[in-house]
C-alpha cells in the first residue's frame, strides 16, 4: 500500500508539514487502507496543499471550509475513510465555527490540524494560536490577544477524541492518526508543525523544551474528561499524546435513520416529476 504520488511538495525545507504528510501515509497503510479507500479534504494555507501530495481522493477546498466538505463526503459515501486537514489559521480562525459544530455533530471524520501558530502562506501574520506578545508584521508591538486553547475548547464541546502531537515525533503522531481513523466518530488531532521560515519563537527546539508527553505523567487516564481538562490547564495546553477518548459516544451517522443502509453514492437518482413540478410552481 503506497500512498506516495509523484507530486513534489513545495513546502520550505524543514517545514513540519513534511512529517505530517509522512504520518498520514504511514497510518493509512498501517490500518489497512488502500489509496481508493481514503478521501483527503484540505483547506487553504501552506498545509492545505497536502491533499495534492498524498495518493488518495483529494479535495483542496476553500479557506476554513475543509470540514463542511469532509462531512458531506462522509455522508455521501460512508465507505470512505475521510481525513480533513489544514492549518491553525484555517481551522481555528475562519473555520472555528465549523470545527466546534463538527466536534459536537460527531460525524466519523479525522481532522488533522498543522498548528504552526502563524499564517505562513501569507508570509507571517499572527494567528489565533499565537501567544500574547507574539511579534509579526501584523502585530509589530506584540499581539495583545491571548491564544485560543483549542484542546480545552474541544473538550468543552464534548469531543469524543482529542489528541495532540509534534511533527518531530513521527512514531507518536502516526499512532495517534491510526487511533483517530479507527475511532468511530469525529477525531481532532492538533499537530505542532513548526514554520521554520516565519515563526522564530515556536521552533523545534522550543517544542522539545516545552512539550510534556502524557505518557510521562503518572496515572494519566485519557478516559477521564475532568482530568484531561485539568492537565491541559496545568500545562497550558503544551502536552502531547491521546488527551481524551470517549468510545461510548455515538457517531452521527449511527443515529440518522436510514443512513446505515445504502450509501448515497450507490443509490439510483430518481425524479418524482409531479413533486418537482410542484416545487417549481411554488418558486414562480
Ligand atoms: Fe512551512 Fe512556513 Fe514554509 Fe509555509 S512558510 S511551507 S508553513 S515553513
Amino acid at each position: 500500500k503506497d500512498f506516495r504520488n509523484n507530486v513534489k511538495p513545495n513546502w520550505c525545507p524543514g517545514c513540519g508539514d513534511f512529517s505530517v504528510q509522512a504520518a498520514i501515509q504511514r497510518a493509512s497503510a498501517n490500518v489497512g487502507l488502500e489509496p481508493e479507500d481514503l478521501g483527503l479534504v484540505s483547506g487553504i494555507g501552506c498545509s492545505g496543499r497536502i491533499s495534492g501530495y498524498i495518493k488518495s481522493y483529494g479535495f483542496h477546498s476553500i479557506h476554513g471550509r475543509s470540514l463542511p466538505v469532509a462531512q458531506g463526503v462522509k455522508m455521501a459515501n460512508r465507505d470512505l475513510t475521510v481525513i480533513a486537514s489544514g492549518g491553525d489559521g484555517d481551522g481555528f480562525a475562519i473555520g472555528t465555527a465549523h470545527t466546534v459544530h463538527a466536534i459536537r455533530r460527531n460525524i466519523d471524520v479525522t481532522y488533522i490540524v498543522m498548528d504552526n501558530q502563524i499564517y505562513g502562506l501569507t508570509k507571517g501574520q499572527t494567528s489565533p494560536r499565537s501567544e500574547a506578545g507574539f511579534k509579526t508584521k501584523s502585530t509589530p508591538n506584540g499581539s495583545i490577544e491571548s491564544s485560543l486553547n483549542i484542546m480545552e475548547m474541544a473538550l468543552s464541546a464534548d469531543a469524543g477524541f482529542v489528541a495532540q502531537s509534534f511533527s518531530s515525533d513521527l512514531k507518536e503522531l502516526t499512532q495517534l492518526i491510526e487511533q483517530g481513523i479507527q475511532h468511530k466518530g469525529f477525531s481532532l488531532i492538533n499537530v505542532f508543525s513548526p514554520c521554520v521560515t516565519f515563526n522564530k519563537v515556536n521552533t523545534y527546539d522550543w517544542f522539545k523544551e516545552n512539550l510534556t508527553k502524557l505518557s510521562d505523567i503518572e496515572g494519566y487516564d485519557p478516559n477521564d474528561r475532568t482530568a484531561a481538562m485539568n492537565t491541559l490547564m496545568e500545562y497550558n495546553g503544551l502536552v502531547s499524546g491521546l488527551i481524551y477518548q470517549n468510545k461510548e459516544k455515538q457517531a452521527y451517522e449511527d443515529m440518522v435513520d436510514g443512513f446505515s443502509q445504502e450509501p448515497l453514492v450507490n443509490q439510483q437518482l430518481t425524479l418524482d416529476q409531479e413533486y418537482f413540478d410542484q416545487l417549481v410552481a411554488e418558486f414562480k
